[in-house]
């Protein structure tokens, strides 16, 4: 039987802890010997108001199980403050997960200019934010785990949530670049779309198949991913829900291959259209330095067939 997974010594930061997928990341944390940072802004889940108890509920929960927890009631916009709360007490961070967020579902023909900001703010500047401030800890201590949280509807798009969508997307590149400047210091980066019964998601689902999406199916997949026996795993993307999990990754067509001068029309380029669109032959980058070895090919070419 594998070993149970523990965090002893740990301090493991949740944002957004007060409920769903963070409740049940502080929950399991906390049960598996982690000191943790239950932060949570308390407001509604389109981001209006704030209060205390929705973090407090989870902490007296953590400690009437005899574990270590403290609550943090910043938005995650004062990432520096949050991660200042697990320093002041446990004396290190060592895992941070950007969990926390809201929805302003509005149709592109009706955004407001408010509705995209906050989305961005929040979900956006505030994985910034704590990610920033825990970095020179993680760096100095040649330790770190950071999950940030995608979705589906900003790897695929949704309708009525642009700017949820693009926030989303956003927390990959990040990931993706955290990843890079992160490795050599033993700080690993990954981002996680997660589906799961939430508030989030109750008024989008129907109620037997939020019975089957229990948040406590994500955490099990967060939980192998930040733990210090995963050496390798960084930069990767993850969907999990449902107790179902798979690596999503990009993909890259066939393509053509045109030489780069005035022959390189439109024209030339339908010529080769098929192959510009044909992923029957594919390949899977995760940088840009192939694309370097397509520039010298393209080079040494004749003209393109007009
Ligand atoms: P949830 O609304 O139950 O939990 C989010 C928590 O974040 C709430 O407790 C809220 O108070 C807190 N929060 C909101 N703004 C905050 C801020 N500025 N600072 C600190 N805390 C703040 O939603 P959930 O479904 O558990 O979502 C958790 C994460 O997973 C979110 O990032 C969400 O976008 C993402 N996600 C969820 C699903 C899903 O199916 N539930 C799907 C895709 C992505």
């Amino acid at each position: 039987m594998a070993q149970e997974l523990r965090y002893d010594n740990q301090t493991v930061v949740v944002t957004g802890a007060g409920g769903g997928l963070g409740k049940q990341y502080a929950l399991f944390f906390a049960s598996r010997g982690a000191n943790v940072v239950v932060n949570d802004l308390g407001g509604s889940f389109k981001g209006e108001g704030a209060g205390t108890k929705a973090a407090d509920v989870v902490v007296d929960e953590i400690k009437a199980a005899g574990g270590k927890a403290v609550a943090d009631y910043n938005s995650v916009e004062q990432g520096d403050k949050i991660i200042e709360t697990a320093i002041k007490n446990f004396g290190r961070i060592d895992v941070l997960l950007n969990n926390a967020g809201i929805l302003r579902d509005v149709s592109f023909k009706n955004m407001k200019d408010q509705d995209w900001d906050l989305i961005q703010t929040v979900h956006v500047k505030g994985a910034y934010k704590c990610a920033r401030a825990a970095w020179p800890h993680f760096r100095k201590q040649k330790y770190g785990r950071i999950i940030n949280t995608a979705s589906a509807a900003g790897l695929f798009g949704s309708f009525g949530q642009c700017n949820y969508s693009a926030a989303k997307l956003a927390q990959v590149g990040f990931t993706e670049t955290l990843a890079k400047e992160g490795r050599k210091y033993n700080i690993l980066c990954n981002v996680v779309a997660p589906i799961a019964a939430s508030r989030m998601t109750a008024t989008v689902m129907p109620p037997e198949v939020l019975e089957v999406l229990k948040p406590e199916w994500v955490i099990p997949l967060v939980a192998v991913l930040v733990h210090s026996s995963n050496a390798n795993t960084t930069g990767t993307i993850f969907e999990c829900g449902g107790g179902h999990m798979a690596q999503l990754r990009w993909e890259r067509a066939k393509g053509a291959l045109l030489k780069a001068n005035e022959s390189l029309t439109p024209g030339a380029i339908l010529k080769k259209w098929s192959d510009v669109n044909d992923f029957s032959e594919c390949e899977h980058p995760d940088g840009v330095a192939d694309m370097m070895t397509k520039l010298e090919e393209s080079m040494k070419m004749g003209d393109n067939d007009k």
